[in-house]
């Protein structure tokens, strides 16, 4: 809750914090959502649960060692089969980029400045993305954590770590990859596919947070 408090509020309204697009897109369904679970908390031996989520994880959930330096994963966001996410429209994605561009962001972000060569994918995590990129250069080669690869080159052009391809025609790397997001937590594409099969949101949290429980905090 203390997340802008600098700026004198709790949450802004990007993905930030929590996407919120004002009064005027509420529905009465999400609404009651919200009074219906009103108080509820998930909880993981009695401590709040950590319930980070993302937009599409494109077939299995990520360990978040490959992605922030928690130091120790919590036992519930290991990593699930999600398998509802995987016919939606936004688990495959494609993107050309320049070369002269990645060079670019890669030179404020790891000091190259070469002209990038090839990109290889090096390994997979447990949810079958990448886990490391090698960067050859014209004067060596690096080898890059494949979800940072993402952040110093662009996040929204680059829609995840899960690189299927990347192949370089002239100037332009092409991209093929699958999932939105950094794919630890709950599958907001499986959680909405799972929802409209009927399953409750119980059920649903059980899923991509296994072995937490609800509980209830009194507002004060
Ligand atoms: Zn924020
Ligand atoms: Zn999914």
């Amino acid at each position: 809750m203390n997340k802008h408090s600098i700026q004198g509020f709790d949450v802004c309204s990007t993905t930030h914090c929590q996407v919120y697009g004002g009064a005027s897109v509420e529905t009465d369904l999400s609404n009651k959502a919200i009074l219906d679970t009103k108080c509820e908390v998930l909880t993981y031996n009695e401590t709040l649960a950590q319930t980070v989520f993302h937009a599409n994880c494109g077939g299995h959930t990520e360990d978040p060692k490959y992605i922030w330096n928690w130091g120790k994963t919590p036992p519930y966001l290991k990593g699930v089969k999600c398998g509802f996410c995987t016919k939606t429209q936004s688990t495959n994605w494609k993107k050309t980029l320049d070369e002269v561009f990645i060079k670019k962001k890669l030179s404020v972000s790891n000091n190259i400045s070469e002209k990038i060569k090839k990109i290889k994918i090096k390994g997979r995590t447990s949810s079958g993305s990448t886990k490391e990129l090698e960067i050859i250069h014209s004067k060596g080669k690096l080898k890059l954590n494949a979800y940072r690869f993402r952040l110093a080159v662009d996040a929204c052009e680059i829609k995840s770590h899960g690189f299927c391809s990347i192949k370089k025609h002239g100037g332009k790397f092409h991209f093929k990859g699958k999932g939105w997001g950094h794919k630890v937590g709950l599958c907001q594409c499986g959680a909405k596919v799972m929802a409209e099969k009927g399953e409750s949101y119980k059920k649903i949290l059980a899923h991509f947070y296994p072995g937490t429980k609800i509980g209830n905090i009194i507002y004060k």
